[in-house]
């Protein structure tokens, strides 16, 4: 995940103070997990990863079963526990795990479609006291509900959004931009502003591209970089203004090789400073600081990584599981740097990227070291973005 208003408010307080404030250092500790505990869904969406039906699925975890995982999560010193699906609210006790898992004080997210939370739900969720709840939107009405394959989705999450955010429940819109509602952006953006959520989670597709060939002339790409910009502009205005609201995206770690690239023009002084903590942070962490159990209990290192199985915690523990490097593609995600080829092995910016998503390497070439089809910048604009050569752009307002 990049947190893009991180870096924005670091940079605010640099305008400020005349100061970046320092690189931080954060103790390492187990990865955060995202816990698909349930495969059955309401609704059918179209860019579902889990591909979800409204019927039970066989064979899901039981309540012992998630407790005995939980007790071992927490001893590998698990952070965070983000509760998924399918759509976790189908699960009978998923208010039991909720309440366990706040009082083994892990920090806990809800990511649901939002169609079942009416008052009486959200009334249970603020009880509680999730840490976080997401709530899915593709667009504003008819297009969410296409999305959705559902007349009236769009008003039953957007209700949820309300009835949360009326009991003071933190709430985040995230949004999958694919090629059908790029357009959408700017609209969910206002939305989040005037209902007063607090977060934005921006999610790329996990979208192959055509190969190396016409990077700068690809729709989508374009279509990435116009969204990467007014998500820039706008997290600048925020941080700028002091204004709260959170920004973050996931699936495409070259976002913060762009984000270099905006710097660069627009707010050149800290570009070296930024690099710095982009370091830190070191781009792409499936496999090691992210982790995803499915319904079943297999382990993968992360949720795109479905078809590769790491390990069941029904026959050993998540932590055994997880520091296990028997498993070559494990073993190849927790070296610094990765065993990349091509393009991202010679890359300028590979210690801010990490190498982008593995999975989409893997599944147009079938070598998951390959060069990330998936990354929207050429490589010129890589160098720049990583030198810092000094073309200053008016800052937005
Ligand atoms: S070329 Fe590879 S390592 Fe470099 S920015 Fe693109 S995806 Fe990241």
């Amino acid at each position: 995940m990049f947190r893009i208003s991180q870096y924005m408010r670091d940079l605010a307080a640099a305008e400020r103070d005349g100061a970046y404030p320092a690189v931080r250092h954060t103790r390492p500790s187990g990865p955060v997990v995202i816990w698909n505990l349930i495969r059955r869904c309401n609704l059918t969406c179209k860019h579902c990863y889990a591909l979800s039906a409204d019927h039970d699925y066989a064979g899901e975890l039981s309540t012992a079963e998630v407790f005995t995982v939980m007790d071992d999560l927490k001893a590998y010193r698990v952070p965070v526990l983000i509760l998924s699906g399918g759509e976790p609210l189908l699960r009978p006790d998923l208010f039991e795990i909720a309440a366990r898992a706040k009082a083994m004080r892990f920090y806990v997210g809800l990511s649901s479609n939002g169609t079942l939370i009416d008052a009486a739900m959200a009334d249970r969720v603020a009880a509680a006291a999730f840490d976080y709840v997401g709530i899915s939107l593709d667009g504003i009405g008819a297009v969410h509900d296409r999305f959705r394959r559902q007349a009236g989705a769009f008003d039953a999450s957007l209700g949820a959004v309300r009835e949360l955010l009326a009991r003071d429940v933190k709430v985040g819109l995230r949004y999958t931009m694919t090629a059908l509602n790029a357009g959408e952006l700017p609209a969910l953006l206002r939305l989040m502003r005037d209902e007063g959520a607090q977060k934005f989670y921006f999610s790329h597709l996990n979208y192959a591209g055509r190969g190396n060939i016409h990077r700068a002339k690809d729709a989508h790409f374009a279509a990435t970089r116009e969204a990467m910009d007014l998500l820039f502009d706008t997290a600048w205005a925020d941080a700028h203004a002091g204004i709260d609201r959170e920004y973050v995206t996931g699936n495409n770690d070259a976002d913060g090789v762009y984000l270099l690239a905006w710097v660069r023009q627009r707010l050149p002084r800290w570009h070296g400073a930024l690099r710095q903590h982009l370091q830190a942070w070191g781009g792409n962490a499936s496999g090691v600081a992210v982790a995803n159990i499915d319904n079943l209990g297999v382990v993968h290192p992360d949720t795109m990584w479905w078809h590769h199985s790491l390990g069941s915690v029904r026959e050993r523990p998540f932590s055994q599981i997880w520091a296990d490097e028997s498993d070559a593609l494990m073993a190849g995600l927790k070296r610094r740097p990765r065993p990349l080829q091509g393009r991202c092995a010679d890359c300028a910016a590979l210690a801010v990227c990490g190498g982008n998503t593995r999975v989409r390497a893997q599944q147009t070439s079938g070598n998951p070291w390959a060069p990330d089809p998936g990354c929207y910048l050429d490589d010129d604009e890589i160098e720049r973005a990583w030198a810092g050569a000094e073309r200053p752009l008016p800052l937005p307002a």
